[in-house]
């Protein structure tokens, strides 16, 4: 089936409509981490949205090489801040990925989705065992389970030392990166047994970017009366409270604003409370921040499909990082941290919860 006709068919045909706001200014090849390393015109922004464009109205096929184009996205919406046309490129790859990934051949996603059916994880681990009933629950997500669990090492402990009663979610993944491959079967099925196993939770802490975006925007599990909330929220709050204070810190440190939490989520201010806060510390900005911040490169699926060119993105954010002389780089993403990590060599990667545990009186 072409897919002008899926498209069609599934009452997206506005898709369309919307790629075509775009006014090909190129103001997007400013920002896009992509195009950065690439230089390629058919990777930027602008030219997905006319590889999109073409494909709907059929005067392109969706052929292996053009679709491999809508894949090699990081979903960062870097562009979508820059855009004068407010085009929310992040939701239109998402949505046209649902439609295109047949025609595309990964062997990275494929195993991402049979890891997932197997054992319902990405990473294709043995899932672990929830503990408690709390109706405060930390759900740490797969990475941070299965790749970095001095994450949820640190929360666990920061988490104890303050006394809060918690449960520990663990034996389910939120499956971001399927909403993120296009792969919406297995995710609407994975949604359901998900809100199913939250039943009793009232406020859920994660360590995640990425969980925090799935569980707010594509669950919408507040209108379950579940309150989401990330820890740097839930630190931000017990600094604030005088439930945390710190030893003295004496090192500079420079904050990396995770695409999801930032961009996609706006949350910037609470990390950077906490880091100053902390006595001794010189907290400094990257040249690019906050709205501007430059990804990691990690996410939207490029870190499994396209590796070389997820790294490539990061070696430009850690020289950003070093530009700063600082210390430390910090981040609130276990995703971001993996990747930032892997990449800076020379430079102390840390999650702000380590950060945190470490300096807690
Ligand atoms: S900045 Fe927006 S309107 Fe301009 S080319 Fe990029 S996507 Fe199109
Ligand atoms: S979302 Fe990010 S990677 Fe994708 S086109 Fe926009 S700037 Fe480039």
């Amino acid at each position: 089936m072409r897919l002008r006709d899926t498209f069609r068919e599934n009452n997206l045909k506005n898709l369309g409509e919307y790629i075509k706001r775009c006014m090909r200014c190129g103001f997007c090849r400013a920002v896009c981490p992509v195009f950065e390393v690439t230089k390629i015109e058919s990777l930027v922004t602008r030219g997905k949205l006319a590889i999109l464009e073409g494909m709907i109205e059929g005067k392109l096929e969706p052929t292996e090489g053009a679709v491999k184009r809508i894949f090699q996205c990081t979903i960062c919406k870097n562009c979508y801040e820059e855009c004068p046309a407010g085009v929310e490129v992040d939701r239109i790859i998402q949505d046209a990925r649902v439609y295109l990934y047949k025609n595309f051949s990964s062997p990275a996603f494929d195993r991402i989705t049979d890891n997932f059916l197997e054992k319902g994880n990405p990473y294709g681990e043995e899932m672990l065992k929830s503990i408690g009933d709390s109706s405060f629950a930390y759900f740490p997500g797969c990475t941070t389970n299965f790749r970095t669990p001095e994450i949820a090492r640190s929360t666990k402990n920061i988490l104890d030392k303050i006394g809060q009663d918690y449960r520990i979610l663990q034996d389910f993944c939120c499956g971001s990166v399927l909403f993120r491959i296009g792969r919406k079967e297995e995710r609407e099925k994975l949604v359901e047994k998900n809100i199913e196993a939250l039943q009793g939770v009232e406020t859920l802490l994660l360590s995640c970017a990425g969980c925090y975006k799935t569980f707010i925007s594509e669950y919408q599990i507040e209108k379950e009366g579940v309150k989401v909330v990330h820890l740097v929220h839930f630190l931000s709050e017990l600094i604030e409270e005088g439930t945390i204070k710190f030893n003295n810190l004496d090192a500079r440190i420079t904050y990396h604003d995770p695409c999801h939490l930032g961009r996609h989520m706006n949350v910037y201010e609470e990390p950077r409370r906490i880091l100053a806060s902390i006595p001794g510390v010189d907290l400094v900005e990257m040249e690019r921040t906050r709205k501007n911040a430059r990804c990691c490169g990690a996410g939207g699926g490029m870190a499994a499909g396209f590796k070389d060119l997820a790294l490539s993105i990061c070696d430009n954010r850690i020289k950003d990082a070093k530009s700063t002389e600082a210390d430390i780089l910090s981040s609130a993403c276990p995703f971001c941290y993996l990747h930032l990590k892997k990449q800076g060599k020379g430079l102390k990667v840390l999650d702000i919860s380590s950060i945190v545990e470490m300096q807690m009186r």
